[in-house]
C-alpha cells in the first residue's frame, strides 16, 4: 500500500461516490435489466495483467455499466423493504475500518478496537433506552455483528447449550423454538443451523384483531403442549417492528407468561430498534427488563451503513461459553490471560476473523449526537405520517393496518365506493394491488415493496432514507395515485 498513491487513488474515489450522490435521483430507482445483462458486457476472465490506469477504467465501467444496473438503495424515492440508511461518517467510517484493516478478534489482537465496541455498544444501549440488564454497565454486554441473522442464530446456540448442560445432548431432539408468523425467515434458518427439528419450529398464528403480533395466551398453550409431551421450550424470538407490517409483540407480557419456563427470550428489533431513541417509543420495548438478548441493526435506519447488528446480551458468560475457544494460546496476550476486565469478541460470534465496525457507530454517534439521531428518526415518521394522511383523502384506498413507526400499509379497497357500491372478491383486490405495485416501480420514479398479511396483499411504504424529504414522499404518492387511475380504468368490474 503506497501512501501517495493511496491519497490520488482515494481522492478519485471519494470524488466518484460524491458525483452519485450529487446525481442520484436521476437514475430510475429500479433498474430495468434483464438477467445476465452485466456479464454479457465483462470479459470472461480476469486480466492477466493490471491495465493502464485501471482504478480510473474500472470507475468508468462503474459509472457506466454497473450503476445502471444497481437498484438505487439511497435513492430518496426508494421506500421498498426497510432502508439501508447511508450517511457521509457512517461511509467514512467504513472507510476508515477498510484503511486501518484491523481484525480485533481478541482484546490482545486490538485492545483499542475491542474496548471501542464495548464502549460504543453501550452508548448505544443507552442511547435506545435499553434495561441496564442488557448493558456492560449493568453486567451485561453488547457486540457488534453484520446482521441480525447472525445474532439469532449466537443467541439460539448459547440457549442450546446451557439446556443440553442440564438436560443432556442427546435430547437436542427436543428442543422447541417459538416466534410468530409475521418473524423474520431469518429466525427459521438460525434454528436450522443450531440444529432445532423443522418439526420443533413453533411459528404461532397471529391475527388481524391482534395487530397481527404474538399472543401470549397461544405461546403459552404451546409451551404447555410442547411440555405436556416431553418436549422441551427453549427459545422465544419476539420482533419489535415485524417486517410486513411493523407490529410489536407485547414484550412485557410474553416474558410474563413463559416465567417458569426457562425459555430464553430474544428480542429481534432489527429496523424499530432505532426509534428507541426517542423517548416516545420507548414502550415499545416496555418489559425489555426480563429478556435475554435484544439486537436491532444500526445500518437499517440509525445512519451506519452496511453492515451493523447490534446484540446485547443479559449473560455475556453462557453466550461465551457457547462459542468461546479456549486451546487458543497464542491469540491471548499474557498480560490479558487472567480475563479481567477483558472481552475477546471472537467468543462472542460464529467466526474468528472480524470488521472494526465500532468505528463507523462511534463516528455517527459523535458527529451526529443522540439528539441529531432522534430528529432523524422523527422526520421519517412525521413524513410517513403525512403519506397515510394522502392514502386516507382518497377514498380509493385504505390503510388496513395501523401505520407504525415510518412504515405505511395500504392498498386498493376491496369495497368500491361510488355510484354503484360493490365488492371484489379477495383474490381479485390482490390481483389488482399486486399489478398497482407492478406498474409504480415500473415507472422507475419510485420504488415500494409488498407485504402479504391475513391473506391480503398490501403495498409497504417505508420511509428511511437520508436524502429523502417531503417532496419525495409527495412524488411517490402521486406516481401510486396515477398508475392506480390507469389500472382502475382497466379493471374488471
Ligand atoms: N428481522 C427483521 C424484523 C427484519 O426486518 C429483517 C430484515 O429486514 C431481518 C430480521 C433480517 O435482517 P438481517 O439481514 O440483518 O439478517
Amino acid at each position: 500500500l503506497d501512501a501517495d498513491e493511496f491519497r490520488r487513488q482515494g481522492r478519485l474515489v471519494v470524488d466518484f461516490i460524491a458525483d452519485y450522490y450529487a446525481r442520484i435521483h436521476e437514475y430510475p430507482v429500479r433498474p430495468a435489466v434483464a438477467p445476465g445483462f452485466l456479464a454479457r458486457q465483462l470479459p470472461e476472465t480476469a486480466p492477466a495483467k493490471p491495465e493502464p490506469n485501471a482504478l480510473a477504467a474500472a470507475l468508468r465501467d462503474v459509472r457506466d455499466l454497473i450503476l445502471p444496473g444497481v437498484t438505487h438503495w439511497q435513492s430518496p424515492n426508494h421506500f421498498a423493504h426497510f432502508a439501508a440508511t447511508a450517511s457521509n461518517v457512517g461511509a467514512l467510517g467504513e472507510a476508515l475500518a477498510a484503511g486501518l484493516n484491523i481484525n480485533p478478534f481478541t482484546w490482545a489482537a486490538s485492545p483499542a478496537a475491542t474496548e471501542l465496541e464495548v464502549v460504543v455498544t453501550d452508548w448505544l444501549g443507552k442511547a435506545l433506552h435499553l434495561p441496564e440488564n442488557l448493558l456492560f454497565s449493568g453486567g451485561g454486554g453488547g457486540t457488534l455483528l453484520g446482521t441480525s441473522c447472525e445474532a439469532m442464530l449466537c443467541t439460539i446456540v448459547a440457549a442450546r447449550d446451557r439446556k443440553l448442560a442440564e438436560i443432556g445432548e442427546e435430547r437436542i431432539g427436543d428442543l422447541v423454538v417459538y416466534c410468530s408468523d409475521q418473524t423474520h425467515f431469518s429466525f427459521q434458518k438460525a434454528a436450522r443451523i443450531a440444529g432445532i427439528r423443522r418439526g420443533n419450529f413453533r411459528e404461532i398464528p397471529t391475527s388481524r384483531e391482534s395487530g397481527f403480533t404474538l399472543s401470549p395466551k397461544a405461546l403459552l398453550a404451546a409451551v404447555r403442549a410442547d411440555e405436556a409431551a416431553g418436549r422441551v421450550p427453549l427459545f422465544l424470538c419476539t420482533t419489535v417492528g415485524t417486517t410486513p407490517t411493523a407490529a410489536v409483540d407485547p414484550i412485557r407480557e410474553l416474558c410474563a407468561v413463559l416465567a417458569g419456563h426457562d425459555v430464553w427470550v430474544h428480542v429481534d428489533a432489527a429496523y424499530a430498534g432505532a426509534a428507541c431513541v426517542c423517548p416516545e417509543f420507548r414502550h415499545a420495548i416496555a418489559g425489555a427488563e426480563a429478556v435475554d438478548s435484544f439486537s436491532t441493526n444500526p445500518h437499517k435506519w440509525l445512519l451506519a451503513n452496511m453492515d451493523c447488528c447490534a446484540l446485547w446480551v443479559r449473560r455475556p458468560e453462557v453466550l461465551t461459553a457457547a462459542l468461546g475457544t479456549d486451546h487458543d494460546v497464542i491469540l491471548k496476550d499474557p498480560s490479558a490471560q487472567d480475563g479481567r476486565g477483558v472481552v475477546d469478541y471472537k467468543d462472542w460470534q460464529v467466526a474468528l476473523s472480524r470488521r472494526f465496525r465500532a468505528l463507523k457507530l462511534w463516528l455517527v454517534l459523535r458527529c451526529h449526537g443522540v439528539e441529531g439521531l432522534r430528529g432523524f428518526v422523527r422526520a421519517h415518521v412525521r413524513m410517513a405520517a403525512a403519506f397515510e394522511d394522502m392514502v386516507r383523502a382518497d377514498t380509493r384506498f385504505e390503510v388496513p393496518v395501523p401505520r407504525r413507526f415510518s412504515l405505511v400499509c395500504f392498498r386498493l379497497r376491496s369495497v368500491v365506493v361510488g355510484e354503484r357500491r360493490r365488492r371484489r372478491d379477495d383474490a381479485a383486490a390482490n390481483e389488482l394491488n399486486r399489478r398497482l405495485l407492478e406498474a409504480v416501480n415500473a415507472t422507475g420514479r419510485t420504488y415500494m415493496s409488498c407485504a402479504v398479511v391475513g391473506g391480503v396483499y398490501m403495498l409497504r411504504c417505508a420511509i428511511g432514507n437520508s436524502l429523502t424529504e417531503e417532496g419525495h414522499v409527495r412524488e411517490a404518492w402521486s406516481v401510486v395515485q396515477e398508475e392506480a387511475t390507469a389500472i382502475l380504468a382497466t379493471a374488471a368490474p
